[in-house]
């Protein structure tokens, strides 16, 4: 028998929406004692069913949806849950020519906590709930049913495992130990990802469609790509034939990477350098030096994991763009993002016409950037929508 929780009065509204989560304030009792991620029936103060969830009793998120139907949660329950979630992959694979995609996008995908990323015939998970955690082994048999062929690796090694009373947890859950660079193909481009060492599972898959959207501007250009990870951006702009590119980071590896990426692809490695540095403190090393550029890429890492770090991940967008918008050539292009799930595009765009004004500059806005496909948004779920992006035309 699974536990109970009954909703509060008037608390089940969101729910009803099939919004996936429900804080603990919205509970009015349990009936048994559900223990960590355990499937639990959801009902609403007055006993109508209203689904099944995983239990999290450290967290403020409660109960996390799996369903909104009488179904066992189960190997079976996610293969259905890989199998709606693949024709979408499997089209965009086909249309980019992809190797490596998101496969799996935790509660925009129906499975809440759970992200699945492919690279090549590696699969890789990252858990990031009580419930995602408790349902590993019916996970790996789904995706052992649904990819014969692939190995499978663990990366739930973040920080937010914490808040749910979990600890880091790393390894092979099925197959081989992955190499130390799987080669990924995206838009014609080869990139080498660290399974066991990158950032998250290995690659930011979700900047692809935005890659390939700024080669336009990359003609003969010269370009600084900030915070440039294992290449990203700056592989694109020698995909587009940018006349000079300045790759930054603050990590060796990464940048290491970076190289070995742009040789891989046969770019100009004279055309092309890797600067370790913070990019704080070398644009202001920029301005002083008259350093001047054609095309900037701003794509830090997330500024605000909670709402009390907003009004400072704010302040630290506004330097990093206002001072990138002092170092364009007139007629130049910035190409800004935000990852910060709590900072909206209404906010990120007041945040860059700010840095406008401070900048002395006259901007305008000339696309918009969304996170790539296979990283969809569930209408029941707006807070899937987390990276967003601007193209400003600076003079
Ligand atoms: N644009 C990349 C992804 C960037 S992720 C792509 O398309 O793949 C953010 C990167 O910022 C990470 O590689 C991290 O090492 C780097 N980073 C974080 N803080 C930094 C800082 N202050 N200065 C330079 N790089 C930084």
């Amino acid at each position: 028998m699974t536990a109970t929780v009954y909703l509060a009065k008037d608390r089940d509204k969101s729910i009803k929406r099939r919004h996936p989560w429900i804080f603990s304030r919205g509970i009015a009792r349990i009936e048994g004692k559900p223990a960590l991620g355990d499937t639990v029936t959801v009902c609403d103060h007055q006993g109508e069913f209203l689904g099944l969830g995983a239990y999290s009793p450290q967290s403020q998120i409660r109960v996390r949806m799996w369903c909104f139907e009488k179904t066992p949660i189960d190997s079976d329950f996610f293969l259905a849950r890989i199998r709606a979630a693949k024709p979408l992959r499997t089209m965009l694979a086909k249309r980019d020519g992809l190797t490596g995609y998101r496969l799996l996008a935790a509660e925009s995908d129906g499975v809440p906590g759970i992200t699945v990323d492919k690279y090549d015939n590696y699969l890789v998970c990252q858990l990031l709930s009580a419930g995602a955690d408790a349902q590993r082994d019916n996970l790996v048999t789904a995706l052992r049913t649904e990819f014969p062929e692939c190995h499978i690796y663990e990366r739930s090694d973040v920080a937010i495992r914490k808040k749910e009373g979990l600890k880091p947890r790393t390894g092979v859950l099925h197959g081989e130990e992955p190499p130390a660079s799987v080669i990924i193909e995206e838009n014609g481009v080869a990139i080498e990802v660290d399974i066991a060492n990158g950032h998250k599972t290995g690659f930011y898959l979700d900047q692809r469609d935005s890659r390939e959207q700024a080669v336009k501007y990359m003609d003969g250009k010269r370009v600084l790509n900030c915070f440039c990870y294992t290449g990203g951006f700056g592989l694109y702009a020698q995909k587009g034939n940018a006349n000079q590119v300045t790759n930054v980071d603050v990590s060796q590896p990464a940048l290491d990477k970076a190289k070995a990426n742009a040789a891989r692809n046969g770019f100009d490695l004279t055309r092309a350098e890797f600067v370790n540095a913070d990019v704080f403190k070398l644009l202001r090393t920029y301005r002083e030096q008259g350093e001047r550029f054609d095309v900037i890429v701003m794509d830090p890492p997330k500024f605000a994991e909670s709402k009390s770090q907003l009004t400072g991940a704010c302040r630290g967008y506004k330097d990093i763009n206002m001072l990138a918008m002092q170092l364009l050539n007139p007629g130049g292009v910035l190409l800004s993002y935000s990852c910060s799930g709590l900072m909206d595009a209404g906010l990120f765009q007041k945040i860059l016409a700010d840095a406008a004004l401070d900048a002395g500059k006259n901007v305008q806005f000339i696309e918009r950037f969304a996170q790539a496909a296979d990283h969809p948004t569930h209408s029941a779920y707006p807070e899937g929508f987390y990276l967003k992006g601007f193209a400003c035309l600076v003079q």
